[in-house]
């Protein structure tokens, strides 16, 4: 029996699990606006090989001490209670750049372990995939998003602040060797990278990726988004369309943030994801760990709980699930953004994992 004080475990009062007046009586992730979260987002590191302005400070983030962040053992038991207990079915390892973690294969191969039937998936700049790759498919991992914004090698430079376009595509090449499909692309819109992006969806449609434009959201380091520079999803089917010819499809799940319309005649689509003007808070199906072990219900909600704590101070599978439940019973409506006085979260997209 764990230690317990007016009825509450210890280690849970340490965490400061909120209130769960209302909640019903299931073992899901469920919140107070009917949601359900079945995908597990988990960020394994801080360090980052690029530095994208829209996500991370030129001089990097500050360094988590190697005692802080979860280790792979730790990350596996979370992982198996969240598919076991919690009802997550996904998981996908973020960051940071997930491939900087020396321990990837461990974490994948403990992650698998622990949850056998949970899909695996990564989200990387691509940047040592290549090499990286062979064990990470025998540890478990199932699927791979590279993060590519232009194809443009001085644009890429200018963008992520390094002149690292070629290992990205070594990256890309290695993941078709490998027989990832579909290699989903995910490109953030940007002012100065938008005149190259048919350039970017000609490649896409030639190298069989799977390309994805996303809404640059107010998560960078340094503070500078601004709502009137955004560039939107119509200014970018505008941009599209004097190229190719685009027809919507009917999107077959509602969970997934991606618009779709098909290339001309087809079979190649391209998505959109308009997190900021065409939200989905409404179907948000996300549940985050961050590197340091807290629960993040939201990407723009900086209220963490501090699963870490419980876990070390030897919190049983019970309690951890009570508290990882309770946090996100209180997730809340949505990011905000175009509400009067946002304010973005104190962490930004690097620190809390895309
Ligand atoms: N380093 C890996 C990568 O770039 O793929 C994983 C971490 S990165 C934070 C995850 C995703 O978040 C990337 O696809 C990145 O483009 C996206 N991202 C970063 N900052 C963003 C922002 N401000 N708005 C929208 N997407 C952003
Ligand atoms: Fe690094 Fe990914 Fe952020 Fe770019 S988006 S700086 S690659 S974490």
């Amino acid at each position: 029996m764990p230690a317990t004080f007016l009825g509450t475990p210890l280690s849970l009062q340490r965490a400061r699990v909120p209130s769960i007046d209302g909640r019903p009586d299931t073992d899901a992730l469920v919140d107070r606006f009917g949601r359900v979260a079945r995908d597990l987002r988990v960020s394994i590191t801080e360090k980052c090989s690029l530095r994208c302005t829209y996500c991370m400070p030129a001089e990097g983030l500050p360094a988590i001490p190697r005692r802080d962040l979860l280790t792979a053992d730790e990350i596996g038991r979370l992982v198996g209670l969240a598919w076991r207990e919690l009802g997550v079915t996904e998981v996908r390892f973020t960051g940071g750049e997930p491939l900087l973690r020396n321990d990837l294969a461990e974490i994948f191969a403990k992650s698998a372990e622990a949850a056998p039937g949970i899909g695996i998936a990564m989200t990387t700049n691509g940047i040592g995939l290549d090499k990286r790759l062979p064990s990470l498919l025998e540890a478990g991992l199932q699927r791979v998003n590279v993060s590519l914004d232009t194809i443009n090698r001085e644009h890429f430079a200018a963008l992520t602040r390094r002149d690292r376009l070629e290992s990205v595509f070594a990256g890309i090449r290695a993941a078709h060797a490998a027989g990832i499909a579909p290699l989903k692309i995910n490109a953030v819109l940007m002012r100065d990278t938008l005149h190259g992006a048919a350039d970017l969806l000609a490649w896409a449609i030639d190298n069989d990726c799977r390309l994805r434009f996303i809404e640059q959201m107010p998560l960078d380091a340094d503070a500078l988004w601004r709502r009137e520079n955004l560039v939107d999803a119509q200014e970018l089917l505008d941009v599209l369309g004097t190229r190719f010819r685009l027809t919507q499809l009917v999107r077959d799940d509602p969970s997934s943030p991606a618009e779709e319309w098909q290339v001309d005649d087809g079979p190649h689509t391209v998505g959109i994801i308009a997190s900021v003007t065409r939200s989905f808070c409404d179907a948000c199906d996300r549940t985050r760990l961050t590197a340091e072990g807290t629960v993040r219900s939201c990407l723009f909600g900086d209220d963490e709980l501090d699963l870490r704590g419980i876990l070390r101070g030897g919190g049983s599978d019970a309690e951890l699930a009570a508290a990882w439940r309770a946090a996100m019973w209180n997730k809340q409506a949505g990011h905000g953004i175009s509400a009067e006085g946002f304010v973005p979260p104190a962490r930004s997209m690097g620190a809390i994992g895309g």
